[in-house]
């Protein structure tokens, strides 16, 4: 199912990698994070080729909502809270400055991509407390925010926590834009990295330094992301008929939906979950899809789907994006992943971070980025929860393919995959990776399809 972005982004094809070549630095992955990345080394003199498996934009970048926003949840009373004023500081900052950056980017080089400036706002419907709070701490850290009751949704609110100044736009006509001025090589996926060495399908890179800019980095040792990260799936719709408020907005409360207009169309998400642990629906309203149709209705009758779509990020331990160091025993090695699903800021953040860091720029706000900040109480609950999903996963398991063969378990740790019945998906609870039916890979971070046998649907293992 195609996201609203597809149709007629502009970016212009490329060509694969054409032989082996040496490079100052490597980007695997042409996502948001990876071009802004090539971009800003550019900027300085460097010259960094971006490898892309598929095509520039076609991971989760293309199924984003493109709020470009510093409003993560309610997330500055926490940041407070849990590590101290000036990390919370770093993180508004550095998310404030994105946005201004990408608002110089558009208008500098006149990039054609329906980027406007706008509130974006936390609702609920019971609390007024909690989003006092957050309004207060961001404006303690130099955000513009302000608590308010009155707002322009269709159904009743107890109150919003309103930050002035944030913005929307179309992700793949900024990317085009940009992506223009970055080299690329398409359908050249990264299979091995070994020191400074990259290894395709298509030959081979040398570079001194690596960028992981692939969404989840597929190198479980060093590092060992997969213990520190799962992946939570959403579900989009853009709606005909509906009623598109000026602002965008996020519900705070349990099945809260995010809301944002694009053109003549309201843009409607939520639904989410673990991937590869199929939701229970609690309020009788559906799951996934059904659940945003039925709200659809309830809220603008006789309103009409016209697209719909689903995406999936990386949610860390603390709920902080990992950006920086891939680990210490691999110094020329950087990373940036576990958006939370705030990776337009968090992308142009990385950017800032990356290039910073490889051309030895001091960075006061890498810290709080850093994947190897303090390990703080959220973290260790965090580590408790993905730690039993994993172990769980792990046991053996074998699902019926449908043709008369068996698709064994997932190609990257060996978890068991869960039937997805809204995307017709077989997904992982463990790490995220994602299937279709005949096992051809989807999602990362398994980078091959799933090993098949000869069997039949009676031989699906004992849990
Ligand atoms: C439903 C939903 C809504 C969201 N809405 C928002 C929003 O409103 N605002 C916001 O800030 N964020 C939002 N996000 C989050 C945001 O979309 C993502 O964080 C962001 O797009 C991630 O960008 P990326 O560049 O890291 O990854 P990607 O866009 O996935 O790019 C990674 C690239 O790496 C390539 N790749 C993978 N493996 C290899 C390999 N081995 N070799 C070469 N290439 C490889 C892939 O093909 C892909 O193109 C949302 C997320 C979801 C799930």
């Amino acid at each position: 199912m195609e996201s609203v972005w597809m149709k007629g982004s502009g970016i212009r094809k490329r060509e694969p990698l054409p032989g082996d070549m040496e490079v100052p630095v490597v980007v695997i992955g042409a996502g948001l994070a990876g071009i802004l990345t090539a971009y800003y080394l550019k900027q300085e003199g460097i010259r960094a080729v971006v490898l892309e498996a598929d095509r520039i934009g076609s991971g989760q970048t293309k199924n984003t909502t493109a709020k470009i926003t510093s409003q993560h949840n309610l997330i500055y009373s926490r940041l407070i809270r849990t590590f101290d004023c000036r990390m919370a500081e770093h993180y508004a900052s550095a998310n404030e400055a994105a946005i201004g950056e990408y608002e110089r980017l558009v208008r500098e080089k006149g990039i054609d991509c329906d980027f406007v400036r706008c509130p974006a706002c936390l609702y609920s419907q019971t609390e007024t407390e909690i989003l006092k709070r957050e309004a207060e701490a961001a404006e303690s850290l130099g955000i513009k925010a302000s608590f308010e009751t009155d707002c322009e949704l269709p159904f009743p609110v107890a109150g919003v926590t309103k930050f002035a100044r944030q913005a929307r736009f179309h992700p793949l006509k900024f990317l085009a834009g940009i992506a223009d001025e970055v080299e690329v090589y398409e359908r050249t996926k990264a299979l091995k990295v070994e020191g400074g060495r990259v290894e395709t399908d298509r030959g081979s890179v040398t570079a001194g330094q690596v960028v992981f800019t692939a969404h989840y980095p597929f190198i479980n040792v060093p590092g060992y992301y997969f213990a520190r990260m799962h992946q939570e799936r959403s579900y989009v719709v853009a709606l005909e008929g509906a009623e598109r408020p000026e602002g965008m907005y996020l519900g705070i409360d349990q099945g809260g939906l995010s809301l944002r207009g694009y053109g003549g169309l309201l843009l409607l998400g939520g639904g989410s979950h673990r991937t590869g642990v199929n939701p229970v629906d609690k309020t009788g309203m559906g799951c996934g899809y059904g659940m945003l149709k039925n709200r659809a209705q309830e809220m603008y009758p006789g309103c009409s789907e016209v697209y719909r779509w689903s995406a999936q990020d990386c949610m860390t331990l603390d709920g902080l994006p990992y950006i920086g160091r891939f680990s210490t025993r691999r110094p020329y090695w950087y990373v940036a992943t576990g958006f939370g699903k705030w990776g337009m800021t968090s992308a142009m953040v990385s950017a800032r971070i990356l290039t910073a860091l490889i051309t030895g720029r001091d960075c006061p706000e890498a810290d709080i980025f850093s994947p190897d900040r303090a390990f703080t109480m959220q973290a260790a609950k965090g580590l408790a929860v993905h730690g039993a999903y994993t172990v769980k996963g792990l046991s053996k398991h074998l699902l019926p393919s449908g043709k008369g063969s068996v698709i064994l378990n997932c190609p990257h740790m060996g978890c068991r995959l869960e039937w997805n019945p809204a995307e017709e998906s077989y997904d992982c609870p463990c790490h995220g990776s994602r299937f279709d039916r005949e096992g051809r890979l989807i999602d990362g971070p398994a980078q091959t399809d799933c090993k098949r046998r000869e069997g039949n649907e009676n031989e699906r293992a004992e849990e």
